[in-house]
């Protein structure tokens, strides 16, 4: 039966972890939606039109290594305020979002415009700080060369532009069950966001 977890909240808040973490306990699939911003956004620095990028968006373009640097985020976080971007995106989400097993849709946007109707809702959260350090050390784990200073400006850039765009501005749904996980490690978080979704889900057996 379909049952959709959206999973909201700034950059490098910890929605990817606990995301994936969810999907393993539910046995539901799980859609990472900011890998398709960054994949529009790698083929604009490419030198496409970003619009006809998203139009024609391929597998294969989803599952490059190279979409995780700080210079596709910020290079998505820009294609994201296009309208017609994010219009062309829309219906690969929302039928993921509706597959048979259930699904964990991670973005900015998925409780409030991609499933409104989703019937778990998370926005997960953490101070800016927080937020550069984690993305820090996961950077310079894998090789990259970036400071704390700017890996925190990048944040701060990316949420300004994330919060404040006209459409699908990033912002917790009026349903939506926030975790700040500024002082949660991961085991942490999964298990209050495990408790929240169980309250929304039909009695099992
Ligand atoms: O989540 P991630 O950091 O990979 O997202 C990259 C960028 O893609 C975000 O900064 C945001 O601008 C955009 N995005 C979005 N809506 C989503 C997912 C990502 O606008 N559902």
């Amino acid at each position: 039966m379909p049952f959709t977890i959206a999973v909201d909240g700034p950059a490098a808040a910890g929605k990817g972890t606990l995301s994936k973490g969810l999907a393993a306990h539910f046995g539901f699939g799980h859609l990472d939606t900011g890998l398709l911003y960054r994949a529009v956004g790698c083929r604009m620095l490419g030198g496409e039109d970003p619009v006809a990028a998203a139009r024609s968006l391929l597998p294969e373009d989803i599952n490059r290594a190279d979409l995780r640097t700080p210079d596709v985020a910020q290079a998505a976080s820009k294609v994201a305020v296009i309208g017609d971007v994010r219009a062309a995106l829309v219906d690969f989400q929302r039928a993921f979002a509706r597959r048979a097993g259930g699904a964990v849709l991670d973005g900015r946007d998925i409780g409030t415009v991609i499933c409104p109707d989703a019937e778990a809702k998370l926005f997960v959260t953490a101070s800016a700080q927080v937020r550069a350090e984690r993305r820090y050390l996961e950077l310079t784990g894998k090789g990259q060369v970036v400071t704390l200073d700017e890996v925190l400006s990048d944040v701060r850039a990316r949420d300004e532009r994330d919060m404040n765009r006209a459409e699908a501005p990033l912002r917790p749904a009026a349903d939506a069950v926030t975790i700040d996980t500024s002082d949660l490690d991961i085991d942490a978080a999964l298990s209050v966001a495990i408790a929240a979704i169980e309250e929304k889900r039909p009695a099992q057996g």
